[in-house]
């Protein structure tokens, strides 16, 4: 390659990184849910269900700055989604969207100055990213889930979800990565030690989505341009990351399938609509003259 290539390589690759998502998972399940999705300048978090100090650790470890973070999104008032929302907001002074039933429920108490609420469908911007929510069915106040666009590319936050319903089928079909609940295996669940009323919650219709429901999500309405899956919410009685990853991967044709993990954050994951661009352009550049674009 001449200079005069090396350079518009260079510069394709600078415009495929400025048009993309950034997604990590900083913890996900039943202990404690955080997610989160950003561009080159701004992020947002989806729930902060760890501590204030395990969602500083967890981005500091992977390189993400706190600074960047413009807003936090709360799904639903269980504790596994706000445990660390006062204090984040509070001492970083991030805004948080919320409803009044969920902060009422959940009791989240916030300085009003950082206080927001949302409608379902009608989308918040926070600097270029585009947040839209949905309802969706799960036994909570005012349970939503969470699609997040930025310069075309879309990445959904689908956990806590009862019933795979029209919306999030929906929602599921435009993007590009997605965090998809796989709470539970259905005979793990069936034959373990929960209580009746337990496990007749978790499988109601308002509780969680099983491992092949999810895996019917993933195949029946996956949408040509998705790039990468990311597992989520599995239940630490009633599910193995085993059991999801080779469910999973015998059906990904193509798709990066990953189990999040409910101990730690996991990478960080580029999403961007030109993937093959992306690769190509990678390929063609020594690691040198990648850095560059940077
Ligand atoms: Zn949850
Ligand atoms: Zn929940």
């Amino acid at each position: 390659m001449n200079a005069h290539q090396v350079e518009g390589c260079v510069f394709l690759c600078f415009f495929v990184w400025l048009m993309s998502l950034f997604i990590t998972s900083l913890n996900s399940g039943s202990n404690g849910n955080c997610y989160y999705v950003g561009n080159s300048n701004e992020a947002v978090l989806v729930d902060a269900g760890i501590s204030c100090k395990e969602i500083e650790i967890r981005m500091k470890r992977l390189g993400l700055e706190i600074g960047k973070v413009k807003a936090i999104f709360i799904s639903h008032e269980h504790s596994d989604h706000i445990k660390g929302v006062e204090l984040f907001s509070k001492k970083h002074q991030v805004p948080v969207y919320v409803t009044d039933a969920t902060r009422r429920n959940g009791r989240i108490k916030l300085e009003k100055h950082l206080s927001f609420g949302f409608t379902a469908t009608v989308p918040v911007c926070i600097g270029s990213l585009s947040i839209t929510a949905f309802s969706k069915f799960h036994d909570a106040a005012d349970p939503y889930s969470f699609m997040i666009s930025h310069n075309g590319v879309n990445v959904g936050v689908f956990t806590d979800i009862g019933t795979p319903c029209a919306n999030l089928i929906h929602h599921f079909k435009q993007c590009h990565a997605a965090f998809l609940e796989s709470n539970y295996d259905e005979e793990m669940l069936a034959k373990g030690g929960y209580p009746y009323y337990l496990k007749k919650r978790i499988t109601g219709g308002q509780g969680h989505l099983s491992n092949s429901q999810a895996l019917s999500i993933f195949r029946e309405h996956k949408p040509s341009h998705m790039t990468h899956l990311l597992l989520s919410h599995l239940s630490s009685n009633n599910n193995r990351p085993e059991i999801v990853e080779a469910l999973f991967s015998k059906h990904a044709n193509g798709v990066r399938t990953i189990v999040a993990s409910r101990h730690q954050e996991t990478e960080i994951f580029q999403i961007t609509s030109e993937p093959h661009l992306q690769t190509a352009i990678q390929r063609a550049l020594k690691p040198a003259q990648l850095q560059l674009a940077f």
